[in-house]
């Protein structure tokens, strides 16, 4: 595949990340700080360790979502028993109670969003890492993807918030929090944090060197 159009690294420019202007890359060494002639911000031609900081936090990511789904999310408290509800315990107990949408919302927003993030991100990651990108553009979309989905990932949040407000609607019950919700809010944030450290210009990149 040849690329149409050469990057800006490949050109010697360099755009700042803060007042995005764009200027020329000067002839220094690795490890010289370069900074932006108009607003003075330390100018990255590509984020920094991108790939190794993405791998990290999204191995983080990974750890912190077995707590989040194995530890109980919610424990109810009724006149006589306690009751610890893990996220698929509490979307089961909906598919069966009748309010399959509550439960499919559950399970959606908070087993299957952030899986498809896991793949997406470890599909661009080896993409990169191993110079496997045939199809560049599909990359980028994908990257795009889990760029918009992150906005939602408060949903996930607000879900947890939906259910206990329901379950202390439906029963006279003392409904509180469990572990798993810090767990899972630690998924979250980290699977954000994983997809900003992501450059998608590196996927650009693997096709130009392959052009040269
Ligand atoms: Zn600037």
């Amino acid at each position: 595949m040849t690329v149409k159009y050469g990057s800006a690294k490949r050109m010697g420019l360099v755009s700042c990340r803060d007042c995005h202007l764009l200027s020329r890359w000067p002839e220094v060494r690795d490890s010289q700080i370069v900074c932006c002639p108009r607003c003075g911000s330390e100018l990255h031609r590509r984020k920094r360790n991108s790939l190794t900081r993405t791998w990290a936090l999204l191995l983080a990511a990974m750890i912190f979502y077995i707590p989040a789904n194995v530890l109980p999310m919610m424990i109810t408290s009724a006149v006589g028993s306690v009751q610890a509800d893990t996220i698929m315990s509490g979307v089961l107990y909906f598919l069966h109670s009748g309010s399959w949408e509550i439960g499919l919302v559950i399970f959606i927003a908070s087993i299957f969003i952030p899986f498809m993030k896991f793949i997406i991100l470890i599909y661009l990651l080896i993409s990169v890492q191993f110079k496997l990108v045939t199809q560049p553009e599909n990359l980028t979309r994908l990257y795009q993807l889990t760029e918009a989905v992150g906005r939602w990932s408060m949903l996930d949040v607000y879900v947890v918030s939906i259910l206990i407000a329901l379950v202390q609607l439906g029963v006279l019950a003392e409904i509180s929090a469990g572990p798993a919700v810090l767990y899972f809010a630690l998924v979250v944030v980290t699977t954000m944090l994983a997809a900003e450290s992501f450059d998608p210009r590196l996927i650009w990149d693997v096709v130009e060197e392959k052009d040269e």
